[in-house]
This record gives structure tokens, sequence and C-alpha cells, in this order.
């Protein structure tokens, strides 16, 4: 009920194994807890302490023993739940912590049983993978787990902006406001925000990226008992389908945690029989998910770009940076014309090459708003297997003087001079 002293103060009392769940208005939310524990997709709430939730925020607050919780703000909705997926939930927890916990009391250095769980999180859009994989993340890192998260969704982008796939160890539960930490994380740009763009680029980097974590499992026992959490996209059809079994090979995920749909399930039930070493399990979607509409994805694809320049309630002033076109070299991968089948030599497929590097001209208009990732690459050939270290937004081509302004997260210099295009727009006025 509302309590008296302010028009927007309002208590509520959780019975225990329920939820909160609240959308943010377009005016941001505080909220605390008064009494009891309650947590966010897996990340405790500290007693007492008022968090601020911003505009179109979609959450939960879960508590296992009961909880009272105070908000205030108007919200675009709150109701309480007592039907959730959470005790399911955590019982995966349970038996991927005794895997850790035998994995890491394994003595020997064989490769196969001092590896943790290798956790792959699938199922169709909005089905609550990313929340599932917060919640496995938060729960491992609270009992002293560090899990590598690996985020395969270049359509929402966890880690980072949008168009990337990427992985960073998690070292606590995940703040129930900023969500993924950055700074540690590999990141791979792919430049689109559809595998569809260019699937061969997209394979190729999801196999990168799984090579270099295999490599820093080998010197890290630990982070090799705690094992990963994957999350991935919900595009589960035709290519779809294939880049999940892809994923799922690539990363030799021993856990394939299926979300909310049967014939997903089935088929890869199916298609893993003859692997002994995979598990695959079903879990309930939770009625708390929100749907998105293709909209309101794309609308959040922006913000995501617009927190990695200004912070995710614009505390933070991006640098903005003049080169000449000369100090800097843009490339885009793959691409070019594609020919129709009819017009190719018999047996050959395409004539573009999915992999090829292919410089960009500068005074290239479609460049103005585009993001560019700074590659880690000496060379334009190690670009697609180098990571990249940030991304700039462009701003303005003087095609007279020949300088181009983008904005950077940080000052000075960039760390490289090899920059990658995809096609990844963001118009600011957001
Ligand atoms: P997916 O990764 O499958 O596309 P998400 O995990 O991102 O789905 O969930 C979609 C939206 O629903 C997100 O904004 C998320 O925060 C929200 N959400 C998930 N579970 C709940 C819940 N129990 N209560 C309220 N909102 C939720």
């Amino acid at each position: 009920g509302a309590v008296p002293g302010s028009a927007n103060l309002k208590q509520v009392k959780l019975e225990r194994e329920s939820e909160l769940r609240i959308e943010v208005s377009e005016e941001p939310l505080r909220l605390r807890v008064v009494n009891g524990t309650a947590e966010i997709f897996g990340s405790e709430l500290p007693p007492e302490i008022w968090r601020t939730f911003p505009p179109r925020m979609k959450f939960a607050v879960f508590t296992w023993y009961g909880a009272t919780i105070e908000m205030d703000g108007v919200t675009e909705t709150d109701y309480t739940a007592d039907e959730t997926p959470m005790v399911s939930y955590i019982n995966v927890h349970a038996i991927l912590d005794a895997r850790r916990r035998f994995a890491k009391a394994s003595t020997s250095n064989d490769p196969e049983s001092s590896q943790g769980p290798r956790v792959i999180v699938v199922g169709p859009t909005d089905s609550g993978k990313s929340t599932l994989t917060k919640m496995l993340l938060s729960w491992a890192a609270k009992q002293g787990w560090r899990p590598t998260f690996v985020d395969l969704d270049v359509g929402q982008g966890s880690i980072t902006i949008p168009g990337s796939i990427a992985a960073a160890p998690i070292e606590m539960p995940l703040d129930p406001v900023e969500g993924f930490p950055l700074d540690m994380a590999l990141v791979y740009y792919y430049g689109h925000a559809s595998p569809n763009m260019n699937v061969e680029l997209y394979k190729a980097l999801v196999k990168e990226l799984a090579q270099v974590l295999e490599k820093q499992f080998v010197g890290n026992p630990e982070s090799r008992a705690a094992g990963m959490v994957i999350n991935t996209m919900g595009w589960i059809e035709g290519i779809g389908y294939e880049l999940l079994l892809h994923a799922i090979d690539t990363f030799n995920a021993s856990v394939v945690l299926v979300l909310g749909q049967e014939k997903l399930f089935s088929r890869l039930k199916d298609v893993l029989r003859s692997k002994s070493n995979v598990d695959v399990v079903k879990l309930h979607k939770s009625g708390g998910v929100v749907a998105r509409v293709k909209e309101v994805r794309k609308r959040s694809r922006n913000f995501k770009i617009q927190e990695y320049f200004y912070g995710l309630s614009k505390e933070l002033s991006p640098y903005a940076n003049t080169s000449s076109f000369s100090d800097l070299q843009v490339f885009r991968i793959g691409g070019g014309p594609q020919a129709p089948k009819s017009a190719l030599p018999a047996g050959s497929t395409s004539v573009s090459n999915p992999l090829r590097v292919t410089p960009v001209n500068i005074d290239d208009r479609d460049l103005l708003h585009s993001v560019l990732a700074v590659s880690y690459a000496e060379e334009p050939d190690q670009i697609i297997s180098s990571n990249v270290s940030g991304f700039v937004y462009v701003t303005e081509v003087n095609v007279v003087k020949k300088k181009i302004t983008y904005l950077a997260p940080s000052p000075g210099t960039l760390p490289s001079k090899l920059l990658v295009a995809g096609s990844l727009a963001w118009l600011e006025s957001v």
C-alpha cells in the first residue's frame, strides 16, 4: 500500500519463493529491500540501500524466504507472481556447482576431469536466455567461482555494443543495474546485428574466441574448473539452428539448457544423443519474461551503443578526436558483389569471399554515423583473428581537409590505426 507522506512510495510484501515483476516507465525508479532478503536475477540486494533503475528496464525482485520491498516512483507495470521456474533454475545451479567442485578436486592434469561445466543457454527470442545466464553466473560467483561468460548474441550485446561476440570472467555477482563488466572482456567485432549478414565470418569469430579461451584455461586451472556459461541468440531455425550446433561443438559444451521450446529441445536431444558427455536439459520459460517487438529490440541496440559512449544514465562524456585520413585505415570484412548462381562456373557457389578484408575509402559517406571497432591487429590480414580494444563513433567526415572526427570512450590516440567497419550505425538523437 501507499506510504503516507510520499505519493509515489509503495511497499510490497513478498511471500517466500515469489517475485515482484517491474517494468520501469520513462522515468527512473528507486527501490530498496526493507525487510528480509531478495535478489535480482541471482544478485542479492543489500538491505536498506536505495538503488535507481533506469527507464524501460524490466526485471524481477525475487525472494527465497520472504521480503518487503519499497519502491519510489511510477512504474509502467508492477505485480507479484508466485509461480516462477526459480527452483528448477537453482537446481541446475546446484548440479553445476557439484561439477565445478569435482573438477577442482581432480588432482590429475587430465583435461577432461579438470574441466568444469560448459553451459550453453539456447532458446527462441525472449525466452529468458540472458536472464538465466545472469542468474547462473551470479550464483556461481557468490560461491567464489570465477566462471567465464561468453556472449554470442550479436543482436543485443550484453557485454559491449551489439555486433560483437565477447567473453569475460565473472568475479562477483553481477550488478543488477550495470550488468556485465566490460573491463576484462575479450571482444571480437562482427559488425552486424544478425549472423545472417555474414555467416562464415560469424563462425570464424566464434572459433577464434573459443580457441583463445581454450588457451587461457590451460594456464588457469581455477577458471577451467569454474567453466563457462554461454548465451546465444534467439535465431533457432535454419542457419540459426546450424549456428547453435556450431557453437555447441566449437566450445565443447557439456550442458545445453533449452528454454521454452519443446521442438528445439527434442531436435538437440536427438542430434546430441551420440555424445555421451553432453546433457541436454529442458527448462521452463519464466512467465515474467517480457517479449520485445522488433522495433523495441532495435531501440535497445541503439541504447546499448549510447551506453558504451555515454554511460547508462549519460554520466560519461566521450572524447571527440580528429585524425587525418592518412593516420587511420578502415576495413570491411566480406561483402562484395554476389553473382547469381547461374553466372558461376559449375561447382562453385559464390564469387565473393566472406572473409576477405578490403580497405574502405575514408571519404566514403557511409562512414558518417557508423560505429568502428579498433582492432588489435598489426596488419590487415590479422584483422579476423584479432580482438578489438573498443569502439569509436564517426561524427564528421571532412573530405576537403581530409579529416575524420570521432567519439571515443577515452582520450588520446587510439591503440591501433586499423579500424573495422560493419553495418551498425547509430543516430545519437535517441
Ligand atoms: P532472451 O535473452 O531470451 O531474449 P531476456 O532474458 O533478455 O530474453 O528477457 C527478456 C526481457 O524480459 C528482459 O528485459 C528481462 O530483463 C525481462 N525479464 C526476464 N525475466 C523476467 C522476470 N521474471 N520478471 C520481469 N522481467 C523479466
